[in-house]
């Protein structure tokens, strides 16, 4: 389970989220909906630290892995990142490399020590779905493969470090609909073994994905906030707040 309180985020002076407040547990795959610009990006790199290497960018609160607040000093910067993998809008594969070395370098940037290097990069690509269509070319170059293809070797990427969760931006915005309901049924496969933290403007999406949702939303010149956040069926069938029930219609 990850837990963020009160967490606030600073670019400069300008204050882009404020006090949010959101337990995303384990089982359950979380999605984090809200208009462009409302801190959602920004919401998922303080959930690993990422947030921390923009220049200028600041940050206030707490987020708990099981527990432990990843800011509060017992954790490695390191471990934080293996425990909390991310996948990003644009596939972001290491073209010229090799598939399984795409794989491996998970381990590599984390540090991990392969025992069973093999072992490990078949499955990571079995749980990301992919291995039926790669396993006769582990050895070709990941650039080969089609954009769906290759968001699946990100994930499986992600995965060779064992994660408890994994945050994904937007990870179907750059994907056509055959390859989006790859990924969704991915998700759907993974949702028992990781949390999921999922950004997506896709409505849909976020319905047939998520079991949680959290709506945020930025009023003019205002950091970003939760308007509310609870099971996906409530948000989309019966929210609390007005301006919930206009962004789910589409109304803005
Ligand atoms: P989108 O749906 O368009 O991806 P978002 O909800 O992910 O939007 P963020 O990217 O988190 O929004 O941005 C939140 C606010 O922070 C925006 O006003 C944005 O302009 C600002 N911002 C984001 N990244 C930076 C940065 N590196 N430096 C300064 N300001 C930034
Ligand atoms: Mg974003």
């Amino acid at each position: 389970t990850l837990r963020a309180e009160r967490v606030s985020a600073w670019f400069g002076t300008r204050k882009v989220l404020e006090d949010v407040n959101l337990e995303m547990g384990a089982g359950a795959v979380t999605a984090l909906i809200g208009p462009s610009g409302c801190g959602k990006s920004t919401f998922l790199r303080t959930l690993n630290r990422m947030h921390e290497i923009i220049p200028g960018a600041s940050l206030a609160g707490s987020v708990l892995l099981d527990g432990d607040d990843i800011y509060g000093g017992t954790l490695r910067v390191t471990q934080v990142r293996r425990r909390v993998g991310m996948v990003f809008q644009k596939p972001n594969p290491f073209p010229a490399m090799s598939i399984a070395d795409n794989v491996a370098a998970g381990l590599r940037l984390t540090g991990t020590r392969a025992t069973d290097r093999d072992g490990l990069i078949e499955d990571s690509l079995r749980r990301a779905g992919l291995w039926n269509e790669v396993r006769n070319r582990l050895r070709a170059p990941a650039g080969g493969l089609s954009g769906g293809q290759q968001q699946r070797l990100c994930i499986a990427r992600s995965l060779t470090v064992r994660p408890e969760v994994l945050l994904m931006d937007e990870p179907c915005s750059a994907l056509d609909p055959t390859s989006t309901r790859r990924i969704e049924e991915t998700i759907g496969e993974l949702r028992s073994q990781v949390t999921i933290i999922i950004v997506t403007h896709n409505m849909q999406q976020a319905q047939r994905v998520s079991q949680r949702c959290a709506f945020f939303l930025a009023a003019e010149d205002q950091p970003g906030r939760v308007v509310e956040s609870g099971p996906t069926e409530r948000l989309f069938g019966d929210p609390e707040d007005p301006r919930t029930a206009d962004y789910v219609h589409g109304r803005f």
